[in-house]
């Protein structure tokens, strides 16, 4: 009896809602510490590209959605996995898959989009894990994107490469149904399976996103792939969304314990999910089940129908409260108004065409809702999962596997949702039961993100590793030459670096004066270029001036094999302005991509996402201006590669009074010639070379370098 009383004393405890817990201040203020602390990722969200569009509400605003930008900002996750989902069809055509494929890459586009186009100033896109660093350490949100569901990469898998270049940074081979790639959890169900795993194509795809840098996510496939997976990836895994399947043994995509211990030896990282049918699926009880049953019979109402009235809330379009969680946007004013979307509204026990329920007699409806009602209060449904709920299961798996191997998830707009973590916004919420279990801040940071940027990080590792290997190259189309110059305002340093097939380009390409700027010629260029640019630089003329004025004065003296509209060249003034000119009819592929500072160009390439590349990669790196034009340079050529012999490389930096060991303007010349591998040879160089601390510019010491 007095066991008794205290059970129930202790269920009305945690059956009072999260905040009226929250009663112990220092545990609040701890936990709040811890938050703002942590990097934290959700490496699980789904979106709806018609959200990062210019059409009000959308991300930016805020909407009726589980994340967007206010939401993240106001105290939620600092970055997010963006997840580019296509669902299962079963069409294994070529045109089946181009269609999956267009379903992926409109969603790759609408995260560029809301990072490039939309709000550039509050998100940026994170490919390597020191970005996530970088950037949140700016004070931005972080977008990265994880593809759900290979099915989109056909039967071609240089299809994993063009992912990869659009930002992927995870990959599920399948979803929910089996594909070309690998059996689906979902396979469970009937004890059906098309592959028993892995097929040989998707052995291949996991290899290549191994190449690439891409982690294998297996939050999706079946059990016998995964464990083939964690066995066979040469780089950690992770599962992006998953819970423990021992917490919910009817969930086919939660990890039971031996995926669990697989994930442990392979490295990897199980992303706990707060999706509420993944936490917590306990079994209506026998008596609802018997009283539900009697009800339909007696109306003539199917039993799964009459279940699903009753049962109401859980998963896929959960009622969002208001509060944290609510809209920050004035719907009234949207142009699309009315509060609409709202992840798909919930409206389950709403009758419908041809349902059963709508056909009946109002009176008659109103009696069967009444019995309804006193039956949901006499049996009633179970609980949907709650904080606690999900945090058992990080509590469970970081008992079996280590701390090292738990991190957090939620697949919000994707179903995701429990009580207590309903939006980003509330994920405080989850912080607060870590620190009330007695987790410590070290090993709270490591779940809300290290653990899952440690593994990017060894997956990068391996993927440098493999792509080292000299037969990768055969695979790379042939391409020119390609530039980068730009301006360092922390050291006044000018500089460019080049390489090409043609001999010699140290000779040619790059022209630079300290104080004055510096200027890239190739393609079909008129080698004076260079002098008269600087010449016009040296009169005060802006970049964009010199790039147009010495165009228009071009003779054009051969417009047949050799005309003015094929020139490529590129300008970055004394101010470290910049602009470029790559013609019309410059040779095959040819394009240039400006930064702040910088300007990337090249012709024939292998693709013209190569500049766009080697100015991302000049951003990213950090340290001398010598080795971020490496990184530049480095970047061209992995995207692109070169194989028809390639000769050079050359690198200028020039800076007043630069010179370390002579009073002079040149820091650094190198030129490469003649060289199977150019830019490794360039790096060699550069790391030898006696280069200026940063930041310690002689021309702000010395008045007569100024
Ligand atoms: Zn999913």
């Amino acid at each position: 009896m007095y066991s008794a009383l205290r059970a129930a004393a202790a269920a009305a405890l945690f059956a009072l809602p999260l905040a009226a817990q929250q009663d112990d201040p220092a545990l609040i203020a701890k936990a709040k510490a811890i938050h703002a602390k942590a990097i934290k990722i959700d490496t699980h969200v789904d979106i709806d590209p018609s959200t990062m569009t210019d059409v009000k509400p959308n991300y930016v605003t805020g909407h009726a959605h589980q994340v967007d930008l206010p939401k993240m900002r106001n105290s939620g996750v600092d970055a997010v996995f963006f997840s580019i989902f296509v669902g299962q069809a079963q069409d294994f055509s070529d045109s089946g898959y181009a269609k999956a494929r267009a379903g992926d890459v409109a969603k790759f586009e609408a995260v560029h989009y809301l990072a490039e186009k939309l709000a550039p100033d509050q998100i940026e896109i994170a490919y390597t894990a020191a970005d996530v660093r970088r950037i949140r350490a700016k004070g931005k949100l972080v977008a990265l994107m994880g593809v759900e569901n290979g099915y989109g990469i056909g039967t071609d898998i240089t299809n994993v490469k063009k992912f990869y270049d659009y930002g992927a940074r995870y990959l599920s081979l399948a979803h929910n149904g089996h594909n070309q790639l690998s059996d689906s959890n979902t396979g469970e169900s009937d004890n059906v399976w098309k592959w028993h795993g892995v097929s040989p194509l998707g052995k291949q795809v996991v290899a290549e996103a191994n190449k690439y840098g891409i982690m294998l996510d297996i939050s999706h496939p079946s059990k016998e792939s995964n464990m083939w997976v964690m066995a066979n990836s040469k780089a950690p895994v992770i599962a992006s969304h998953s819970g423990v399947r021992a917490l919910c043994k009817t969930a086919s995509r939660d990890l039971d314990d031996e995926q669990l211990l697989a994930l442990k030896k392979n490295g990897g990282v199980m992303q706990a999910v707060a999706f509420a049918g993944f936490v917590k699926c306990d079994p209506p009880s026998a008596e609802r089940t018997a009283a539900l049953n009697a009800l339909s019979t007696e109306y003539g109402i199917p039993a799964a129908q009459a279940g699903r009235v009753g049962g109401g809330g859980g998963g896929r379009g959960a009622a969002i409260p208001s509060g944290v969680c609510g809209i920050g946007y004035d719907v009234n004013a949207a142009p699309r108004g009315g509060g609409g979307g709202g992840g798909g509204g919930g409206g389950a026990g709403r009758g419908g065409r041809g349902n059963p329920l709508a056909d009946m007699d109002p009176a008659k409806r109103a009696e069967f809702q009444a019995k309804l009602d006193a039956l949901n209060v006499k049996y009633p449904v179970p609980a949907r999962a709650n904080v606690k709920d999900f945090v058992n299961h990080i509590d469970y798996a970081v008992k079996l596997i280590g701390v090292d191997h738990v991190g957090i998830s939620s697949d919000f707009d994707g179903g995701g949702g429990i009580d207590g973590y309903n939006c980003t916004s509330e994920a405080i919420n989850v912080t607060i039961e870590l620190v009330r279990r007695g987790y410590t801040e070290e090993q709270i940071i490591k779940m809300w993100g290290g653990n899952v940027l440690r593994v990017m990080e060894e997956v990068e590792k391996a993927a440098k590793k493999a792509q080292g290997v000299k037969s990768t190259r055969d695979a790379l189309p042939e391409t020119g030459t390609f530039s980068i110059i730009a301006y360092d305002t922390a050291t006044a340093e000018w500089g460019g670096a080049v390489q090409s097939r043609v001999f010699s380009v140290g000779n040619g390409v790059l022209s630079a004066e300290a104080g004055v700027g510096v200027v890239a010629t190739q393609a079909v260029v008129d080698v004076s270029y260079g002098p008269q640019a600087l010449a016009l630089l040296r009169q005060g003329k802006s970049a964009a001036e010199v790039v147009k004025y010495v165009w228009e004065h071009d003779p054009d003296p051969d417009t047949a094999r050799w005309a003015k509209t094929g020139r490529q060249f590129a300008v970055v003034d004394g101010k470290g302005n910049v602009a470029a000119y790559t013609g019309p009819t410059a040779p095959t592929a040819a394009g240039d991509k400006q930064g702040a500072h910088v300007t990337a160009q090249g012709n024939t390439l292998a693709d013209k996402s190569v500049p766009d590349s080697m100015v991302a990669a000049f951003n990213r790196a950090s340290g001398h201006l010598a080795f971020r034009l490496l990184a530049g340079i480095e970047a061209g050529q992995a995207a692109g590669g070169d194989k028809r012999g390639k000769q050079s490389a050359a690198m200028i930096i020039v800076k007043k009074c630069g010179g370390v060991w002579l009073h002079n303007d040149v820091v650094l010349k190198l030129q490469v010639d003649d060289s199977p591998e150019p830019i490794v040879e360039l790096r060699r160089l550069v790391e030898k070379a006696p280069l200026p601390p940063r930041g310690v510019t002689n021309a702000q010491n010395d008045p007569a370098c100024r």
